[in-house]
């Protein structure tokens, strides 16, 4: 089969990241020393080939860069200071872009002013929305469902999940249609979507490849990023859940006991939002671990915005607790303001779609594999029967 060449990707490719792909010779220790490295997938060396031969259509069929953790320890080895780790990671930011049909997550990645620009935009327009459909202001005592009726923002929610479903859904079936039709000679079975649906749903909710890439680095780096990924995204999850589909139930004015079941599964998700975006920028900002020398600004705006998002949920609270009720009001905009951006923009174009692009990745290729399996065996059936 032949390779079409595009002799521009190299330079797309550094649009992306820090990587330097021109300088890598092809020597192997990076191959050699990475813990996801197996006879069928020797990355990051065969990535860094391709972007160098200029085999888009190749790259854009692989799932390698999705099984790369950024442990750095490729980077660390490697002689010629190409920067592999951080290769990988822009072909990840590279083939969100390519999945993504509206071209949004290539200019979100490429263009400072583009991503800024679009979430402050967003946030504006999501606060004078939210203040021009706000109630009547009651101001002798708080009642943020009357300022903000719940029906009113439920049905705000249920659109923007709408909107999130669509998005993610198209952009999910472009990766499928470029991973799965690369060396098929024949269609994938229906069933194997289902026989090998455990895959998908294991490594959603573990992200447990994670843990074979932390190992022998705990000591070093403290708690191991997995467990503080794994927090932190249960935190989201709940409060998603939550917010999108219980919202009567955890936007109320009554203040509740500490033990009810709706402060504690608050408290829960926004201290572990906090320690996870904390954790992540103070890491950025210290530049100490192999993840964090390289900031990308995406890098950036996804733990700022989960990091304003907590500080104005518990702002809410805490004014919602004291009785005062304007404060309440006021921050509960500005809370919108970054919740908008964080989850209309960064989950299906952003940083945060590389937690459903992994274990997808891991899926599609778990399927590919059996159905070549099938495929094989179906050919020599013949010839044994013989
Ligand atoms: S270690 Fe560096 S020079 Fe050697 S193959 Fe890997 S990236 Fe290239
Ligand atoms: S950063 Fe770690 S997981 Fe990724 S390619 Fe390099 S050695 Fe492998």
């Amino acid at each position: 089969m032949s390779i079409r060449v595009d002799p521009d990707l190299l330079l797309e490719i550094k649009e992306y990241g820090d990587g330097e792909v021109e300088t890598c010779f092809n020597c192997g220790n990076c191959t050699a020393i990475c813990p996801f490295t197996t006879d069928d997938y020797p990355f990051p060396r065969n990535m860094i080939r391709l972007v160098q031969i200029g085999a888009k259509d190749k790259l854009k069929q692989s799932i390698d860069p999705w099984l790369c953790y950024y442990c750095g320890d490729c980077s660390q080895t490697c002689p010629r200071g190409a920067e592999p780790g951080e290769i990988m990671m822009s072909l990840r930011r590279w083939l969100t872009a390519q999945y993504d049909w509206t071209g949004l997550a290539k200019k979100f990645y490429t263009s400072k002013a583009w991503e800024i620009g679009s979430m402050v935009v967003l946030g504006l327009l999501v606060a004078f929305l939210a203040l021009f459909l706000s109630g009547p202001i009651v101001t002798d005592q708080v009642e943020l469902n009357t300022f903000a009726p719940v029906h009113i923002i439920h049905i705000a929610d249920l659109i923007l999940a709408g909107f999130l479903t669509f998005f993610i859904a198209t952009n999910v079936f472009r990766m499928h249609k470029n991973i799965m039709w690369d060396g098929m000679d024949k269609k994938v079975p229906l069933k194997l979507y289902f026989t090998e649906a455990w895959e998908l749903i294991l490594h959603t909710l573990t992200q447990k490849r994670w843990i074979q890439c932390d190992e022998d680095k705990e000591e070093k780096e403290g708690i191991s990023k997995w467990l503080t990924h794994l927090l932190m995204m249960s935190g989201y999850g709940l409060m998603l859940i939550m917010v999108v589909f219980f919202l009567n139930w955890f936007q109320t004015d009554e203040i509740y006991s500490f033990w009810h079941p709706q402060r504690l599964l608050g408290y829960y998700a926004t201290a572990v939002l906090l320690f996870g975006s904390g954790s992540a920028i103070w890491g950025r900002i210290k530049k100490n671990t192999q993840l964090h020398r390289f900031s990308h600004l995406s890098d950036w705006i996804f733990p700022i915005l989960l990091l304003a998002v907590s500080i104005t949920g518990i702002l809410i609270h805490s004014f919602r607790y004291f009785g005062l009720p304007i404060a309440t009001y006021y921050t509960y905009i500005i809370h919108l303001a970054f919740v908008a951006p964080m989850l209309v923009l960064e989950v299906p174009f952003g940083k945060w779609s590389h937690l459903y692009y992994r274990p997808l990745a891991i899926y599609f290729q778990a399927i590919k594999e059996k159905a070549k399996q099938e495929q094989a065996s179906a050919k020599t059936a013949p010839a044994s029967a013989d």
